[in-house]
């Protein structure tokens, strides 16, 4: 027992000294794949190893290649950093080994989801009667809800999917806009429904989905309409309630795509954006984005428990179930995984409902700022309207310095950001969503922007 004690208190040591590390850390450093591989890798060994051992040297060999995500530093792609409290939780859920696929495998494991389940319907603002299954991420999530909607729109026209699959079934018509994210078309390829067979309903010049002409788009079988809440690359979300009332009227499944647009509406500020968003048949939202957990942790909630429960349920004999108890596995693709709500659950307990509205806010917040600081530079122009967290913006008129001036950014290692092509156009792509990114992290992070543009011109 002492022998675990000194391995966990010591392995604590090594994570509070990563975190404390000093502000100036790199955020990345130019590595060689190999050399990681190298140093981390070689025979397999022949035999057993000290524990300690293993972890001083996975902590020091890991370090090159780690990106400091969490740190405050960091503006590529959407990746929240770390909570306190959910970090800890984490912790406890690999001690405690909890399985939440059954209840009987873990009464607390499916107490803490049922209490998540309810915390975050109600900070969403998403119906209370809605099921909630705890994926890997937006991208199982969308899996999931999208199989819940081929399953009750087949079911209306007398079709059991889940039984017959979809050899010989009536043509299901998957409306998406323009710009969904790719995971859509991944959940659509894993679920039989082609990726290339959608009907693309035209986006506006923000990546919102536009109305006009959605009602024929949609047609009169059985449909499932694809909408976006945060755009990946503009924050813009389609208009919720229209497309919502238009698709309801023509009888289709409404599937959301928030991974972390979702989150607008735990901002008193940011509700309006997301609008009606109550309204639709499925979301997909990540945790481990906005919310700060840590990886991997994403939401699926369906407002028909009974589709949702179809699309996804198993049994066997030996697979107890437990009156009353929650059965995680109802509820996502897999059967047994690591319980992602005990995070969940103290990141929510930690935050509160107004902690989790000022995080969406203040990461807003420091978007406009960011790009506010950008624009005094006449190089820059920016491209989207800064509604969330998402900000584009271009350097010169072409897309060369552009990309320039990100590979600059990213050989300094101050900060991190990424770039995207959005019609046609290369820009410099900025997202906020680690909590514990300051206003000071954001001047850093404009002034090594701004440095970047100098050097490069
Ligand atoms: C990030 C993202 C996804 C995929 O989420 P994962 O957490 O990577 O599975 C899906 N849709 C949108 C809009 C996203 O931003």
């Amino acid at each position: 027992m002492d022998e675990i004690r000194t391995l966990l208190t010591r392995t604590a040591e090594l994570a509070a000294d990563h975190l404390a590390a000093p502000v100036d850390t790199p955020v990345s450093r130019p590595v060689d794949p190999a050399a990681l591989v190298a140093v981390l890798g070689g025979p397999l060994p022949d035999g057993p190893s000290d524990p300690l051992a293993v972890v001083e040297s996975l902590a020091r060999d890991a370090a090159p290649g780690l990106v400091r995500t969490n740190a405050g530093r960091y503006f590529g792609f959407v990746e929240g950093g770390v909570l306190p409290a959910a970090l800890a939780a984490d912790w406890l859920a690999s001690t405690y080994d909890q399985n939440p696929g059954f209840a009987v495998l873990s009464p607390t494991a499916a107490a803490l989801e049922t209490v998540c389940q309810g915390w975050l319907l109600e900070l969403l603002g998403l119906p209370s009667h809605a099921s909630v299954g705890f994926t890997t991420g937006a991208q199982a999530a969308n899996v999931t809800g999208l199989a819940a909607g081929r399953g009750e729109v087949l079911r209306r026209v007398g079709w059991d999917v889940d039984a017959d699959g979809l050899f010989g079934a009536p043509p299901v018509t998957v409306v998406v806009g323009e710009e969904r994210h790719a995971t859509i078309g991944r959940a659509l390829r894993l679920l039989g429904m082609g990726e290339r067979r959608v009907v693309v309903q035209p986006a506006d010049d923000q990546g919102r989905m536009t109305v006009a002409g959605l009602r024929e788009r949609i047609g009169d079988g059985p449909a499932i309409v694809c909408a976006q809440a945060g755009n990946v690359n503009t924050g813009a979300c389609d208009p919720m309630r229209a497309v919502t009332e238009v698709a309801h009227d023509a009888g289709a499944w409404v599937h959301v795509d928030g991974a972390f647009g979702l989150w607008a509406a735990a901002s008193p500020d940011h509700r309006d954006l997301v609008d009606g968003i109550g309204l639709a048949d499925s979301w997909a939202t990540d945790g481990h984005k906005w919310l700060n957990v840590p990886y991997d942790s994403g939401f699926v909630i369906c407002a028909s428990p009974e589709a949702h429960r179809r699309a996804m349920t198993l049994s066997a004999s030996y697979l107890a179930r437990q009156d009353g108890g929650r059965d995680g596995t109802d509820w996502t693709p897999e059967s047994s995984r690591r319980a992602r709500a005990f995070a969940v659950w103290a990141a929510l307990r930690s935050l509160g409902r107004t902690g989790v509205g000022d995080l969406v806010a203040r990461c807003c917040t420091l978007t406009a700022r960011f790009v506010d600081l950008l624009a005094e530079e006449p190089a820059v122009t920016v491209l989207n309207d800064v509604v969330l967290n998402q900000a584009l913006v271009r350097v010169g008129d072409d897309d060369a310095r552009t990309l320039a001036v990100a590979a600059e950014v990213q050989r300094a290692g101050v900060v991190w950001l990424g770039t995207t092509v959005r019609r046609g156009v290369t820009s410099l792509r900025i997202s906020v969503s680690d909590h514990a990114t300051t206003e000071g992290d954001v001047e850093v992070a404009a002034a090594e922007v701004r440095r970047a543009i100098a050097v490069t011109a």
